[in-house]
């Protein structure tokens, strides 16, 4: 079959591209085809589909209704108008390019909803668009909650934002959302609606605000009121941005985009203050700094501090050398990250030494909890050269009350009992 130009065995980097999805790329010009196509796979991971006629797009996408991520189309060629339309009809997002300048040609594609839209001499496109579908990917890792008590301005809202792949969650108010909030971690951004029944958009920010900085949650307000006094209210109670209704779908994309791009780069400048770069697990220093106000926090729970030491680990450097033993601490550190990072935090104290400090509800369940990780932790055979090699851990686990530090030296003594006693095993006093 002639479509099938995606490579079988290339794992997509971006979690939200499953195998199914594919990328399409419309454009009659072959060379230029090409030239895109290696644009996109550099920008995504993925090798996309390329046609050079509008049935033969038509047609691909009647055969692959569902696993279409974005079409990429050169909207000047004929007949685009009806690619343009059942891709539309799909919810396939669409970024439209094409070297042609004309106003004409671009008012065309205003009726069209579309993501982005590209034009620009035709050296520069190939660029322009990877660049365009790598935003479409990164954009379907964030979540957005968008609240307004006007069904049809949230229908509007959350339609511009799907085209733009964003993961969404809607609201109709104040308290809604913050119910929303509580119970899905990671939304980076809230747009939101000031004039609502039962909670308002000021008093919404202002209750966001005790829990999340404006560099963790980002909250653009929108209004309709024309008083201008509104913007100054929104950013006075937390807000980062503000919008006013009725709004280009264009505008909201800027201030959409600039806000999450403006978290990212936090986000980015922090972990590399406060995590480790092999691992990305929290550093020490982010473990001490933090690990007084987490149990602060989780006072009415019962709180454990373990230290994890990998068995033998100089062996894995000195018979596999160091780029085994990296990857040996990548994946011991990912195991323990999955099992407690949730609810605690998981630092890499350094070497080949984790620390955990979380909180639990049963006191019976703790023992059980750590065994279940060293003996996770042993199951999952690591291959390196073709060799599968198996990797066990020790641990020292304090759970009795008192301060951190205090907890952190008993579980260190624990963990030297279950080294002196032959390894592998959890040590719990
Ligand atoms: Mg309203």
């Amino acid at each position: 079959m002639v479509y099938v130009l995606v490579m079988e065995n290339q794992t997509p980097s971006i979690s939200c591209m499953t195998e199914a999805k594919k990328i399409l790329v419309f454009e009659p010009d072959k060379g230029m085809a090409q030239q895109i196509s290696m644009a996109v796979c550099g920008a995504t991971q993925i090798t996309p589909v390329t046609v050079n006629t509008v049935s033969e797009a038509i047609s691909f996408i009647l055969d692959h209704p569902d696993s279409i991520f974005a079409a990429m189309v050169e909207f000047a060629a004929a007949e685009t108008n009806v690619l343009l339309e059942k891709l539309a009809r799909r919810s396939i997002p669409v970024v439209a390019y094409s070297a042609d300048t004309s106003e004409a040609l671009q008012q065309k594609l205003m009726t069209v909803g579309i993501a982005d839209m590209i034009v620009g001499p035709a050296n520069t496109l190939p660029i322009s668009i990877g660049k365009s579908v790598g935003n479409l990917a990164r954009n379907c890792k964030e979540t957005i909650l968008v609240v307004d008590d006007s069904r049809s301005m949230r229908a509007a809202l959350m339609r511009f934002l799907k085209n733009r792949c964003y993961r969404l969650l809607e609201a109709g108010d104040g308290i809604e959302a913050l119910e929303l909030l509580k119970k899905n971690t990671g939304v980076k951004l809230v747009i939101t609606d000031n004039e609502m029944p039962k909670m308002d958009g000021f008093s919404l920010i202002k209750e966001i605000r005790r829990n999340f900085t404006k560099e963790e949650l980002a909250v653009i307000g929108i209004s309709a009121k024309t008083n201008s006094q509104v913007s100054v209210k929104f950013i006075n109670n937390g807000a980062n941005d503000f919008l006013h209704k009725p709004f280009l779908k264009e505008e909201l994309y800027c201030r959409v985009d600039h806000n999450l791009e403006m978290l990212s780069r936090i986000e980015t400048i922090r972990d590399l203050s406060n995590k480790d770069p092999l691992t990305k697990l929290f550093n020490r220093r982010y473990f001490f700094e933090h690990c007084e106000q987490f149990a602060a926090k989780n006072k009415d729970r019962i709180l454990t501090v373990a230290m994890i030491d990998i068995d033998h680990f100089k062996r894995v450097n000195d018979t596999y050398g160091h780029t085994a033993g990296d990857m040996v601490l990548q994946k011991v550190a990912g195991t323990i990250e999955k099992a407690f990072a949730e609810n605690g935090i998981v630092a890499r104290f350094g070497g080949e030494e984790f620390c955990i400090l979380t909180s639990h509800d049963h006191e019976e369940d703790i023992f059980a909890r750590y065994d279940r990780l060293r003996r996770k932790i042993e199951a999952d055979t690591i291959d390196i050269d073709g060799e599968s090699i198996t990797i066990r851990v020790s641990c020292g686990v304090c759970m009795e009350k008192s301060n951190v530090q205090t907890m952190l030296k008993a579980a260190d003594e624990n963990l030297y009992t279950a080294k002196d006693s032959g390894r592998n095993r959890v040590v719990l006093h």
